[in-house]
């Protein structure tokens, strides 16, 4: 199936809170992204993408993880911003909560400052919503992402956080046959340096190798 196949098929187009017809998506990666991106197009929604994640380490995983996004984006026509890659505040933030594990308290203040972002940039732009592909991956708790983007839209008038849960009808599914279509690079942990972490020692723990940074890639066995 190619991309306008699955981008113009049969099922009911959604609806953005208030009947917004433009939006700002908050995008993690282009596997999170894909099918996202391809339910809000296919609604006749306008959007922008929204690049913004300091979180990630190194910066050679950033940077594969943003360009398969732009890449997609580049596909279906949508815009893309890039944010800065302002790391030295992620990391004050999260000052304390290195050794909180995934879905704890670390990850709560991760989510924050990338939705309080995203939320300027909403507002600056014009976009009466914004949400975000976070929540397409089923190792996220999803009532934690929609706190932080409901928290987040509320420090402005006029904006909301779509709670929408990208994962349900079929979405999980279709993530992983449009990463392994676009051969998306496939990432191995969530992000920041301390994930990166906890993942390679549950790895050795287990005797598997420790992650090997651009390596995966959906699709290519
Ligand atoms: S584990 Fe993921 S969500 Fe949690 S702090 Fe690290 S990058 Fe952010």
């Amino acid at each position: 199936m190619d991309t306008s196949d699955r981008v113009a098929d049969e099922r009911p187009a959604l609806t953005a809170p208030g009947g917004a017809d433009r939006l700002l998506l908050h995008s993690c990666c282009a596997p999170c992204a894909g099918d996202v991106m391809n339910e809000i197009t296919r609604s006749n929604i306008d959007y922008e993408i929204l690049f913004y994640n300091p979180n990630i380490h190194p910066v050679r995983e950033y940077e594969l993880r943003k360009d398969e996004n732009k890449r997609y984006a580049e596909k279906l026509g949508v815009p893309f911003t890039d944010l800065d890659y302002d790391t030295d505040n992620w990391y004050a933030r999260v000052e304390g909560l290195e050794w909180e594990p995934e879905r704890g308290a670390r990850c709560t203040v991760c989510f924050d400052m990338r939705f309080e972002r995203s939320a300027l940039y909403a507002v600056e732009h014009g976009y009466p919503v914004f949400t975000s592909t976070l929540g397409t991956s089923r190792w996220k708790d999803l009532d934690q992402i929609n706190e932080c983007g409901v928290r987040a839209a509320a420090r402005h008038d006029g904006l909301s956080y779509w709670t929408h849960n990208w994962r349900k009808k079929g979405g999980a599914q279709r993530m992983v046959e449009i990463s392994k279509d676009e051969e998306f690079y496939q990432q191995e942990y969530c992000g920041c340096v301390y994930s990166l972490r906890d993942t390679n020692a549950h790895r050795v723990s287990r005797g598997r190798p420790r992650i090997r940074i651009g390596e995966q890639f959906y699709g290519r066995e």
